[in-house]
């Protein structure tokens, strides 16, 4: 069982027998260390996995864990698979499939040197079978999560009244983009907190030693890490932020890491909790008046739609996808990401919770750290590992079609139909950003010129080219024909200054 695998009706069970057969699990740096995890992410997996394996012993099943401080501890997982091997002399490995290739590879070759069968199984957490995905994408030209998303309503029967959707649309994305405006949300309730008992605060106290130099801070660590926990925390998203999950789910507050949001991810991504489980009791919450439609709708779509979507194109295309780079970027991920210290608000802001928690939303991730890097055409390789290390729900198979896919066009298309490229005003439509900032986002030239706003337009006319062959860039690119020569001169200085790093807080 790896750590992101933690459900006790995993089909790595099926026909387990406890009298001869042995659960194996291993904690080990190198998965702290192949990229310098956030250290609530490595938290969050360790205590989650201890748990896990008390949940086990109490069943009475033999659970083989070898913990971090194992003075043996090769701290890879190949490593340890090898030694487990020596100990247990196993006839056959069985498991289900990694959430991660790189995992999926090692452990392979791992069996192989030993001559041992490896039965990877397929993950019954998810809705769709990726056998399933490889024949519909197969048939199809382009893949685009609408079509993908409708097809699993259809199959799985959500949110249908006589196999039509409900309210008589698929999609109320319209009614799901207001923003605060310029009154601070108020009276939201706080996520459903998981204050770290006798079996966290030991992690947490390993993590500190071992891994000191890992960026992130543990002391508002307060996850679900177990199952019991992850149905408590989905209770409480149900009951007191659900309904207006939909109205806010764009919009950005200093301070306020969650809003409507459902801090769910990680307990799935761990297997904690079921996506049906989710799903059911969110479509219940509609049918029984407690919450509106767009909501739950716009909440079921992220669930079974673009999580399940992104794992599909994730083990469709790899490994070829994580080589992907469209827009021929080249730059480096600017340190302060990893620091947050940088007179822009909107990423100072952003950065901070993420180290502070481990978190942020959708929006701050697509439009703020993600648009960032998009626009100043970081490496996605880089920009990649980035969010696979500070983000607690991180897995390779959700993080990368985001990042590489949504994020940053590096697979030219195949998940997004076009960049997400804006302007500052963007952020200050959707946000109280630009209010604490320096900048001005209307401006794209002189030294007031949002960063944002000047190098979108250095974007548009780096890529112009390259965009020119997306459709629905058309709009955005005719805007770039309107600017004078002058003004064109004044963005490109003022955009290679902002690379040069030449940003002074005032
Ligand atoms: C650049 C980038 C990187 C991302 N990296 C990750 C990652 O490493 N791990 C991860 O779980 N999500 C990732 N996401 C998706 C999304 O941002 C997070 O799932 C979400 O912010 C988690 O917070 P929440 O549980 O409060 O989500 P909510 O806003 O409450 O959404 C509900 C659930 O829907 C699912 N979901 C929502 N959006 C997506 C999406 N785009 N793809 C897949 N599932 C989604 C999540 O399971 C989430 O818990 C990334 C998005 C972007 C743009
Ligand atoms: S002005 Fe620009 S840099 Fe400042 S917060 Fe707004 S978008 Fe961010």
């Amino acid at each position: 069982m790896l750590g992101d695998q933690l459900d006790l009706t995993s089909s790595a069970f099926d026909g387990f027998d406890p009298v001869q057969d042995v659960v194996w699990m291993a904690e080990v740096e190198q998965e702290s260390r192949h990229v310098p995890s956030h250290k609530a992410r490595t938290v969050l997996f360790l205590s989650a996995m201890r748990h896990f394996a008390q949940a086990l012993r109490q069943r009475g099943w033999t659970c083989d864990y070898t913990s971090l401080d194992d003075p043996e501890n090769t701290h890879s997982l190949a490593g340890e698979l090898r030694r487990a091997i020596a100990r247990r002399r196993p006839q056959s490995i069985v498991l289900v499939q990694p959430g991660d290739w790189r995992v999926q590879q090692e452990l392979t070759v791992v069996a192989r040197e030993h001559s041992l069968a490896m039965d990877c199984r397929e993950d019954r957490h998810f809705y769709c079978s990726l056998a399933w995905f490889r024949q519909y994408a197969a048939s199809r030209k382009q893949l685009r999560l609408e079509y993908f998303y409708r097809e699993m309503r259809r199959q799985f029967g959500v949110l249908l009244d006589d196999g039509k959707p409900a309210g008589g649309q698929w999609n109320f994305d319209a009614d799901n983009r207001e923003s605060f405006g310029k009154q601070a949300p108020h009276g939201i309730a706080p996520p459903r907190a998981f204050p770290p008992d006798a079996i966290t605060t030991e992690v947490i106290k390993l993590v500190e030693e071992r891994l000191p130099g890992n960026p992130g801070h543990l002391n508002h660590f307060d996850f679900a890490v177990t199952a019991e926990q992850a149905g408590q925390a989905l209770d409480d998203f149900v009951a007191n932020r659900l309904a207006d999950f939909g109205r806010y789910q764009d919009a950005m507050w200093t301070q306020e890491p969650y809003l409507y949001h459902s801090r769910l991810s990680a307990a799935m991504n761990l297997k904690l909790l079921s996506p049906r489980r989710v799903v059911e009791a969110a479509e219940t919450a509609y049918r029984e008046r407690r919450a509106p439609l767009a909501a739950v709708e716009g909440f079921v779509r992220q669930v079974l739609g673009w999580r399940e979507y992104v794992r599909c194109v994730y083990w469709n295309e790899m490994p070829a996808y994580a080589e992907g780079n469209a827009l021929n970027a080249g730059t480096p991920l600017p340190e302060f990401y990893w620091t947050g210290e940088t007179p822009m608000n909107c990423l100072r802001e952003t950065i901070g919770q993420t180290l502070d928690y481990g978190y942020a939303h959708h929006i701050q991730r697509l439009m703020i750290t993600g648009l960032y890097a998009l626009l100043l055409g970081v490496r996605p390789r880089e920009i990649h590992e980035w969010y696979l290390a500070v983000y607690v729900d991180a897995v390779e198979w959700v993080e990368l079609p985001n990042v590489f896919g949504m994020s940053q066009f590096a697979d030219g298309g195949r998940m997004a139909s076009k960049p997400y490229a804006a302007t500052g005003k963007y952020i200050q439509r959707m946000s109280n950003y630009c209010a604490g900032c320096q900048f001005d986002p209307a401006q794209s030239t002189g030294d007031q010129a949002c960063p944002f706003t000047t190098l979108y337009w250095e974007f548009l006319l780096r890529n112009e080219q390259r965009l020119r062959a997306i459709p629905r860039m058309e709009l955005q690119l005719r805007n770039i024909t309107r600017l004078t020569p002058d003004t064109r001169q004044k963005i490109l200085d003022r955009a290679a200054a902002i690379r040069r790093n030449q940003l002074p807080v005032t």
